[in-house]
């Protein structure tokens, strides 16, 4: 019976000029999340709310899915909007809504009545009165509870009047786009889709970069992160997807480096080409899916060495988080079951049985200025036939 949400979002440091500009993102990626649900709809802003109204038939359980992801939304609630057509026809509109909402009218409620439109002619506190009475007065074996009602009944009079009784938790965080861009280092592991997902949440749009190396690794391994990448969108928007080819660039290191410090030169050398292109599209940060400990290329010093290699902001959303936690997230988000598929990764190829755990980083720039000869061509060549997709949220 619902043809409308009323979506709330959070007020805290968005005064001012940053309000209009939070509020129009926050429009925009709601507009672009609802594009895979079935049915059309408007979405509109006035005083402090966004609604979605859907034009006909629509999937509601769609469209609630689609609105959870979007980031900047604290609250969503499914409503019924409403013309202003006098106190009398809100209520027995309410009334019906009431009726058909509650089977069993046996149940406590309170009505909290807003009017952000001060030119309605009863104030906030009557509206809810006069409503509470009539609502007693229509289903007699409802009760009031002021306290701890098992129904709160929500009356917002704008320039059209909203009511609602029933509500879900948004995704929190800030409208994306809000907050710049970054570069996400996208592998086909549990953690990096997890970490752009977090960033986006802090109102981030991302770019990302995938390193393969076929034929070492297969087609199926990069379809494996463009899945990742698809999945990260539904959440994020739209992702420009760098897929860079890293078959010469690990021969070489392969070739003329110590084995055992393979992984932390190729780190480095992901972090150049991450940021040339980071560069190119207006990224001001690298991210990764790092956290502090978990394998040996992430150990404080091996991220001391690897971050030397970056001149930008490198953020780490997961840094603090144990294995365990991130899976957790993964699943949440849906990105888990891809990320287990079991196909080959480009660092876990050329890897080595004892990797360095301490590396130093003169000792690594060292080894790296074997590559001197060779790097700038094999980086130009890598850069020259790079793939760039921009990859959406599945339809
Ligand atoms: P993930 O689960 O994200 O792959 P991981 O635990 O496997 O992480 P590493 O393989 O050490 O850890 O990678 C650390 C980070 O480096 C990744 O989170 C990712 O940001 C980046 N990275 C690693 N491999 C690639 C790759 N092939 N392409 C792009 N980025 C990569
Ligand atoms: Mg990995």
């Amino acid at each position: 019976m619902y043809q409308a949400f009323v979506v709330k979002y959070g007020e805290i440091g968005i005064k001012g000029k940053n309000r209009a500009i939070f509020e129009d993102a926050l429009i925009h990626n709601i507009v672009v999340s609802l594009k895979n649900v079935e049915g059309k709809f408007l979405v509109e802003k006035e005083q402090g709310r966004v609604y979605v109204e859907a034009q006909g038939e629509f999937d509601y359980e769609e469209a609630l899915t689609a609105l959870e992801r979007v980031f900047g939304i604290v609250e969503i609630c499914p409503a019924v909007l409403t013309e202003d057509k006098g106190f009398d026809v809100l209520a027995d509109e309410i009334m019906e809504y009431i009726d058909e909402t509650y089977a069993e009218k046996n149940f406590t409620f309170k009505v909290f009545a807003k009017r952000a439109r001060k030119n309605y002619p009863l104030d906030s506190m009557t509206i809810a009165r006069e409503m509470g009475g009539r609502i007693l007065e229509k289903f007699p074996s409802l009760q009031v509870d002021v306290h701890e009602p098992q129904v709160s009944i929500h009356i917002e009079i704008r320039e059209r009047i909203s009511f609602y009784s029933e509500s879900f938790p948004g995704a929190g965080g800030m409208p994306v786009g809000t907050n710049g861009r970054a570069m996400l280092l996208l592998s086909g592991g549990i953690d990096s889709p997890v970490a752009g997902h977090m960033i986006a949440k802090r109102g981030v749009a991302i770019d990302a970069t995938y390193f393969h190396a076929p034929p070492y690794t297969s087609e199926r391994a990069k379809q494996k992160v463009v899945d990742l990448a698809k999945i990260v969108a539904r959440y994020s928007g739209p992702i420009r997807l760098h897929i860079i080819n890293f078959t010469d660039i690990q021969l070489a290191i392969y070739e003329k480096c110590p084995h055992d410090e393979l992984t932390i030169i190729m780190r480095r050398i992901m972090m150049y080409l991450a940021e040339h292109f980071a560069k190119e599209d207006g990224d001001l940060g690298l991210v990764t899916g790092e956290s502090i400990g978990q394998v040996a290329s992430q150990t404080m010093s091996s991220m001391f060495v690897t971050n030397d290699a970056a001149t930008m902001p490198v953020y780490r959303p997961l840094v603090g988080f144990d294995k365990q936690e991130i899976i957790e997230r993964s699943i949440k988000i849906g990105t888990y079951d891809t990320s287990i598929l079991p196909y080959e990764d480009c660092c876990t190829i050329f890897v080595a049985k004892h990797p360095v755990t301490k590396p130093r980083l003169d000792a690594i720039k060292r080894s790296e200025s074997k590559l001197d000869e060779v790097l700038p061509d094999l980086m130009k060549a890598a850069i020259d036939s790079t793939e760039t997709i921009w990859v959406k949220a599945e339809d």
